[in-house]
């Protein structure tokens, strides 16, 4: 069922032919009405260039391009190319394709993706090898790998199955950490998958009212809570990200009662960690996201102030007036909730924590600095 509704969001799926042979590509083949596919020698769209309108933005998330990927699947998070600006913790993105069904208004793609077709990378054997690779001289090392950097994790895996050969690779190398990220409920289908206790599966999640209004086509709150309960239950971690805090009237109400739900729901030491941001985005995005959202949306009418990186965020005052309400909810109901802040300034740190994240029990290991991976050095060395 599952299966149908995902390929019924989508008007068209092409293969290229040189991934026939891929099992993504036979699996495709086999699950989508045939008048939906087809083989073709040519990226659809190559001969696009430059912004993509609203429209082609939109078309974008209803056409799967399936292709093998060429260059390298790994890297750093953009946050740790910031560390001027932001703290950032030691984490690595694994790309698995590009472009996301779900439509969230202030979803960063918009500034960064220019492409016409969503992309799923039909190679994953070739990504599993770069991490062989880094395995070499770092699988002693406490990594941490997310898949979910310009797609969600999980959205389009019961068509994709990619979690499952990810999972058993992990299985390997228990000090890594392998962290799907998401804003589906889409975990049956490696639920029952043998793991080694290293994979978290985290929550993109927001006040209900966030969710409605911005986040259209993502399961709803209760069905991601939902989701990470039987995760949980199946001795996976699970992590929150409550990201981006939206301004809204009701916004103390809605952000209490998200962190009374997970209290409720879980202990602190089942949730590997929480992290918090605010409503954050590059200028050149907002015209295209009023094109697409009108001026109904919380995030088109926001008030937003150019930062030291270049995005818009919340003044000040009130990014930390958010976070402390939200630090101080979890805290309320134990001193064990691990919670820290994505992509924010040192400055946030001090003024919302106890101190930056070196200085705070229960996330030095999540910020300590790791040996660079041999691929790293040898770009630095290029450069
Ligand atoms: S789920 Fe993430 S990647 Fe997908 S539209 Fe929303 S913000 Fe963008």
């Amino acid at each position: 069922m599952l299966v149908e509704k995902i390929l019924s969001e989508l008007d068209r799926i092409s293969i290229h032919e040189s991934a026939l042979d891929s099992g993504l590509a036979q699996r495709m083949l086999k699950v989508t009405p045939s008048e939906k596919i087809a083989i073709v020698q040519d990226p659809p769209g190559a001969h696009h260039r430059g912004a993509l309108t609203a429209e082609q933005f939109n078309a974008s998330k209803r056409h799967l391009y399936v292709h093998p990927f060429v260059g390298k699947f790994f890297k750093r998070c953009p946050g740790a190319t910031q560390k001027k600006t932001l703290t950032c913790c030691n984490y690595y993105v694994l790309n698995l394709g590009a472009q996301c069904n779900f439509n969230c208004s202030y979803c960063y793609l918009q500034s960064y993706l220019n492409t016409p077709v969503m992309h799923a990378y039909s190679n994953l054997s070739h990504a599993l090898d770069e991490l062989e690779e880094m395995a070499k001289d770092h699988s002693h090392l406490p990594y941490r790998v997310g898949t979910g950097e310009v797609i969600d994790s999980l959205s389009l895996d019961p068509l994709t199955l990619y979690s499952v050969p990810l999972i058993e690779f992990f299985k390997k190398y228990p000090r890594w950490t392998l962290e799907f990220k998401t804003k589906s409920d889409h975990v049956d289908q490696f639920l029952s998958v043998p793991h080694a206790g290293n994979v978290v599966v985290s929550w993109s999640i927001n006040a209900e009212e966030v969710i409605q209004r911005e986040e259209h086509g993502t399961a709803s709150q209760a069905q991601r809570l939902n989701a990470a309960r039987k995760c949980a239950d199946q001795g996976f971690q699970v992590a929150f990200h409550i990201d981006p805090l939206i301004w809204h009237p009701q916004w103390e109400q809605g952000y209490s009662d998200l962190a009374d739900r997970i209290t409720s729901l879980f202990k602190p030491e089942e949730v590997h960690v929480i992290s918090i941001g605010a409503l954050r985005f590059q200028p050149e995005q907002r015209h295209l996201m009023r094109e697409r959202f009108g001026l109904t949306s919380l995030v088109t009418q926001a008030e937003m102030f150019p930062s030291d990186g270049g995005k818009m965020r919340y003044d000040f005052r009130l990014r930390n007036q958010m976070y402390q309400h939200v630090v101080n909810r979890f805290k309320s109901s134990g001193q064990k909730w691990k919670v820290f802040f994505c992509m924010e300034t040192p400055e946030s740190w001090i003024n919302s924590m106890e101190g930056t994240p070196l200085q705070v029990d229960g996330l030095k290991d999540f910020f300590r600095p790791l040996p660079k991976i041999r691929s790293e050095r040898e770009q630095n060395h290029n450069c």
